[in-house]
């Protein structure tokens, strides 16, 4: 049944703001057009179903690359514009707009491709991927092809000290006032929550950045993403404070670019052109210090909240030279 929790999510996506940040999201849209492109040979003369569809972009990309027939469907009253949209580029024929959750809509045949843009921040953040499971478990059929076809989720230990001492150090002197009392109240507000900030590769305290999970789309069941728990150990290859630790969502889009046997890959890693996902920080509220060689272990898990089943509960245990912490967040 559609909740409370699935309006508001439908109705946030009703708003011009969020497509055309999407959308001008250069390195997300070329990507999946060139994966279209890519699989063209897979898309021509095939039905094609576009799992939340927003402003059909993606429908029509496939409608264009010479698919039979694309049913776009959305939740959201977006959806009544993608079928304007659709009209005035005399792709009726072609494209099958449908207003309603991909769960509750009927669509009565099978179909050989399923395109889907339904990666959040950090990945996971607004579980729109069991949608995709359902859509593949009903309507693909076998041997069909998935877009993207696998997901990663990374994380590694960063330092960001300009970013820590603007929201924190800032309190020690304000107008040669001392107001280090504002200092718990400070990092409380400011780090209690993760928080989505473009950094660089030069933020990054290791390297290889390090899986946290891999989504084969394929084979991905829901139980699968109730929670989901890494364990890492981190070695410092540089000296500095990681007054947070990173997690960066790198999703490859099925599989190759250009050269033909090369893997297409939208990454939203920090050493890459950043992208509207950013990346997803988790300050400490107390930055460690690290030596180089240092080693950062312990675990994370993501759990899907029962506050919202579209937020994420964070848990991440740490140890450092010789002490143990754990930071407890919500993204909501
Ligand atoms: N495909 C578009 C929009 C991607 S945003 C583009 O690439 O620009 C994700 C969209 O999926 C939102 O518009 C949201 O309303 C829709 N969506 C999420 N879950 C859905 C579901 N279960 N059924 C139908 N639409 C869904």
């Amino acid at each position: 049944p559609c909740t409370e929790f699935d309006k508001a999510y439908f109705h946030a996506y009703s708003h011009v703001g969020v497509h055309e940040e999407m959308i001008k999201d250069d390195v997300r849209t070329g990507t999946y057009k060139a994966a279209i492109m890519r699989y063209q040979n897979l898309i021509e003369g095939k039905v094609v179903l576009d799992v939340g569809c927003g402003t059909g972009i993606l429908a029509i990309f496939c409608a264009l690359a010479g698919a039979k027939r694309v049913y776009a469907v959305d939740a959201s009253e977006i959806a009544l514009q993608a079928n304007e949209i659709v009209k005035d580029n005399n792709l009726s024929d072609k494209v099958i707009v449908m207003l309603g959750r991909v769960e509750d809509v009927n669509i009565e045949e099978n179909v050989d491709v399923i395109i889907s843009e339904w990666m959040g921040y950090m990945l996971l953040y607004e579980t729109m991927l069991p949608s995709i499971i359902f859509a593949r478990d009903k309507w693909l059929k076998p041997g069909g092809l998935i877009l993207p076809s696998h997901a990663t989720l990374y994380m590694a230990p960063v330092t960001h000290t300009a970013r820590y001492s603007e929201s924190i150090d800032f309190w020690r002197d304000v107008y040669g006032i001392k107001m280090s009392a504002m200092l718990p109240l400070a990092k409380q507000s400011a780090f209690e929550e993760p928080c989505i900030e473009t950094i660089t590769g030069e933020n990054v305290l290791t390297w290889p950045l390090m899986q946290v999970m891999e989504v084969d789309c394929y084979t991905i069941k829901v139980q699968e993403l109730e929670s989901i728990t890494a364990n890492y150990r981190f070695s410092s290859m540089l000296n500095g404070s990681p007054s947070s630790d990173q997690h960066s969502q790198n999703s490859s889009q099925s599989k190759k670019r250009v050269k033909s046997d090369e893997t297409i890959v939208l990454s939203t890693a920090p050493e890459d052109a950043p992208t509207h996902w950013q990346q997803t920080l988790l300050y400490l509220y107390e930055p460690i210090e690290l030596k180089q060689d240092q080693i950062i272990e312990g675990s994370v898990t993501l759990t899907q909240s029962m506050e919202n089943p579209r937020f994420l509960n964070i848990h991440l245990a740490y140890s450092s030279g010789g002490r143990s912490f754990v930071k407890e967040s919500v993204m909501r």
